[in-house]
């Protein structure tokens, strides 16, 4: 479904949806290496990894823009360190394109799904809490994107998760030579993961982008996603299984003509909760997304 007409439809069916998403405001930024050439920042909002090539520093994205600038610092203090050509923005949200601006405006390339480019040429509004997001000027939006995949001179791989995992513009990053897969938030490395369907993504997606990075990665692959530690394969998989059976409870309650009160009240998440937290706000969203997803055209 377009995303304009499932918006459509979701100005009638949202309804009041508490905010499920606290903004990090910590401009510490720390920094781990994970190989001779990459190394991890974390602290400006998301997980920022940064190579450190031949021709310049290459970022998989980069944190709110309050951080840009201690994001920036970080950056120039690594080893090997070079002016930044080229960002990847994972997708649209405000923690992966805060360094847009400064850096479209020294020139560096802006590599994004074709997508995430569209969402950040408009305004955004979140219909759960009224949350607005501005529209991007020109400088700072994406100036290289794509719709499929494709590849770096540096060997850098890159393509589309197509699942709508996240939102419908996630992208993932591949350093064949370190087997580094970065993946945004389309795996979430710590507690439930924030369900915008507003900008495309859904329960549904969120497994089918899991099995998608299963299919990509082997065993000794390291995945960085935009929150919290290091996956291994094997959390991927424990992941996708758990979406998995969440995903069947919902479905089937959905076709049951349950609405999303029900679906929190049944507890369809009940025994990941002792590992992941309290799910109430995930299963709202999460069952609110089916609708999104779901719903014929309005
Ligand atoms: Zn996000």
């Amino acid at each position: 479904m377009p995303a304009s007409t499932r918006r459509t439809f979701l100005k009638t069916a949202a309804a009041a949806i508490p905010a499920s998403y606290a903004f990090a405001q910590s401009s510490k930024i720390t920094t781990s290496k994970l190989d001779e050439k990459i190394y991890m920042l974390s602290g400006a909002g998301c997980n920022v990894l940064a190579f450190t090539g031949t021709d310049g520093v290459t970022l998989i994205d980069g944190g709110l823009a309050q951080n840009a600038s201690a994001l920036a610092e970080a950056v120039a203090a690594l080893p090997n360190s070079a002016p930044v050509r080229t960002l990847f923005n994972t997708h649209w949200h405000p923690e992966q394109t805060g360094s847009n601006q400064p850096l479209g405006m020294a020139g560096a390339t802006i590599i994004a799904q074709e997508n995430t480019r569209l969402w950040l040429t408009q305004n955004i509004t979140y219909p759960w809490n009224g949350q607005k997001f501005k529209k991007f000027p020109k400088i700072a939006q994406p100036n290289k994107t794509f719709y499929d995949k494709g590849a770096l001179d540096s060997g850098i791989r890159y393509g589309y998760i197509p699942d709508a995992a996240h939102t419908d513009g996630d992208l993932y990053v591949y350093f064949p030579q370190q087997d580094i897969l970065a993946v945004g938030d389309a795996a979430y490395g710590q507690g439930w993961p924030f369900m915008d369907w507003w900008t495309g993504g859904w329960i549904g997606g969120i497994v089918g982008g899991l099995q998608r990075i299963q299919s990509t990665a082997n065993r000794d692959t390291r995945i960085v996603p935009a929150q919290g530690p290091l996956l291994s394969l094997a959390d991927i998989t424990a992941q996708a299984d758990m979406y998995g059976t969440i995903f069947d409870r919902l479905n089937q309650m959905l076709n049951k003509g349950r609405g999303p009160s029900e679906a929190v009240e049944a507890k369809p998440a009940k025994e990941f909760e002792a590992k992941m937290g309290n799910s109430d706000e995930f299963i709202r969203s999460a069952f609110e997304s089916q609708w999104a997803y779901l719903s014929p055209d309005a």
